[in-house]
């Protein structure tokens, strides 16, 4: 038998045992009454499990001690790509234990996302750089004195008519 703990528990605790039920990959705790057709998984409360069917009574007062440690489980908050164990230790130094797996996928995905965009608009900043270096030398050599913003335009124009090209022969 391995440690139990026993209710009341903490908010902590309460949170870390939801996650438990669905983000562990470990068999949830279920409700041992034989009138579901389907095991519920049972709910966590402060003062215990209690099962989600509203016409069963069962409650159950104890849980083992690893269900409220994330660095235990087989799978941190459901994820194989999620936090490692010490990454887990470090979100819960962090701020409010346990992070939930959707708000952390939320985080990721975020972070992907910005840091996709910061290398798109890096990207494009570049190829405007070059496609101006490029018509700079031209547009200077009549000395027209044409403004930088009238310059920009014309090596955008350029790049339009090119990714114009690209799209149309993709
Ligand atoms: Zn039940």
């Amino acid at each position: 038998m391995t440690d139990t703990i026993t209710a009341p528990w903490s908010s902590e605790q309460v949170a870390a045992l939801e996650q438990f039920q669905t983000a562990s990959g470990m068999h949830p705790f279920t409700c041992g009454a034989d009138q579901h057709t389907q095991s519920p998984s049972l709910v966590p409360s402060h003062s215990g499990w209690y099962c989600p069917d509203p016409a069963c009574d069962y409650r159950q007062d104890w849980a083992h001690a690893f269900m409220v440690d994330p660095a235990a489980w087989p799978r941190p908050f459901g994820d194989r790509h999620g936090p490692t164990p010490e990454e887990v230790r470090g979100i819960k130094t962090l701020g409010p234990f346990p992070v939930s797996a959707d708000t952390l996928a939320d985080v990721q995905a975020r972070q992907a996302w910005e840091a996709q965009a910061v290398a798109d608009h890096a990207a494009m900043t570049r190829r405007r750089a070059l496609a101006f270096n490029a018509v700079q030398p031209v547009l200077a050599k009549h000395d027209r004195h044409l403004p930088l913003s009238v310059r920009q335009e014309i090596a955008d124009a350029v790049l339009a008519a090119i990714d114009n090209d690209a799209e149309a022969t993709a």
